[in-house]
């Protein structure tokens, strides 16, 4: 079989000081992938250097992601280019987290998050150019006051996205129920409120998971979902939402295992699937060489699984838990004083057994 072709894209700001240190680790794996490894983004030559990652993802079988803040622009061309409509957020504790909760152990659930429309298409202008809409408030039982100096923004659900999300997602716990978890979808969004949009989101989705009547399914608003994340994680398997409600509810969600550092991602279409962290690009500690690179790990490790590397991402992800297990070289939002390349050199020296 030939070689499996991997797109690197560093990121901005530290995330790049995260991916060589998950470089490392993928490096003394010894895979047969061929890696293309782009610069990070306050290198790229602007226009010229996004049409070339653009070609790259074309061309690859995937790609590795650190996060940016906006120099890296390929993003976009990942997400609604290749249409990678669902973005799973696992939250899993690992002895060794350093979790605020009282009970971390067994918190396991995944947050499915939609990852394409909702309120993130960029449709937002001046209220005033909403005027010729003549549009009528359910909730002021009459017109919006488009006279008013303000802006608007639009939420987008369709059909199409949310079914193949909620299917998705069902498909997921189905997967997870196989492997001794405990088949359940929840839906949440704020229904109650958005009753058009966010109703229709929960209706797909209801619609979806009655065809697995082996899964248990259940749904809350939004609000009180945010309630159970902190009081009972331990309930949740495999969570579906909306994208807005999504990039929330994961931070809140990876706060409960231990904080962003922990938290991987994938983000999948039906014919590409690219890798990321939750977190951002962590400006605040840029050039410290203190990032935890757990994050990025993680999401490389789910990047070997998607690849059929199974054995591999089996490999990569015990030897990052065994350094947790373990506790002696750890970053210092864990409580250690290692740095990034010690926590990589540390996961290396576990892959031997
Ligand atoms: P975005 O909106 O792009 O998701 P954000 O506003 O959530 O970004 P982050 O970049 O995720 O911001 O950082 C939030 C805080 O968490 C910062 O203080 C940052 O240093 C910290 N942080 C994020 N990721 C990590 C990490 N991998 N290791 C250590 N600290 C991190």
């Amino acid at each position: 079989m030939a070689n499996r072709k991997v797109v690197v894209l560093p990121g901005d700001d530290a995330a790049p000081e995260a991916m060589e240190a998950t470089m490392e680790v993928l490096g003394a794996l010894e895979l047969p992938i061929d890696y293309l490894e782009f610069p990070p983004g306050d290198q790229w030559v602007r226009g010229e250097t996004d049409a070339r990652a653009r070609k790259a993802i074309d061309e690859s079988d995937t790609t590795l992601f650190g996060s940016t803040s906006g120099k890296t622009t390929s993003i976009g061309y990942l997400r609604w280019g290749k249409q990678t409509y669902a973005n799973v957020r696992p939250a899993k504790w690992s002895p060794g987290y350093k979790s605020p909760m009282a009970h971390p152990e067994g918190i396991d659930f995944v947050i499915v998050r939609e990852n394409i429309e909702d309120l993130y298409l960029g449709l937002e202008g001046p209220l005033h150019d909403l005027a010729p809409l003549k549009l009528q408030s359910r909730i002021l039982r009459g017109p919006l006051d488009t006279s008013q100096t303000g802006i608007y923004a639009i939420k987008v659900i369709t059909e199409r996205n949310t079914r193949r999300v909620a299917d998705f997602a069902c498909k997921l716990a189905l997967k997870r129920k196989r492997a001794g978890g405990k088949g359940k979808l929840t839906c949440t969004s704020k229904y109650n409120m958005l009753r058009e949009a966010d109703g229709f989101f929960r209706k797909i989705v209801e619609e979806t998971a009655a065809n697995y009547p082996e899964l248990k399914y259940e749904q809350f608003i939004v609000d009180d979902f945010a309630r159970r994340v902190v009081a009972s994680p331990h309930e949740l398997d495999v969570v579906v939402m909306p994208n807005l409600y999504g990039d929330i509810l994961s931070d809140a969600a990876a706060g409960t295992i231990g904080g962003l550092g922990l938290a991987p991602s994938g983000c999948y279409g039906d014919d590409y699937a690219y890798f990321e962290s939750v977190h951002g690009t962590a400006p605040d500690i840029m050039g410290m060489g203190i990032i935890n690179p757990t994050a990025t790990m993680l999401s490389a490790a789910l990047m070997l699984e998607y690849l059929g590397l199974e054995d591999a991402a089996k490999r990569f992800e015990a030897a990052v838990r065994k350094v947790y297990a373990d506790g002696r070289v750890l970053t210092p939002d864990q409580g250690g004083k290692a740095r990034t390349m010690e926590f990589a050199r540390a996961v290396v020296a576990n892959l031997q057994g």
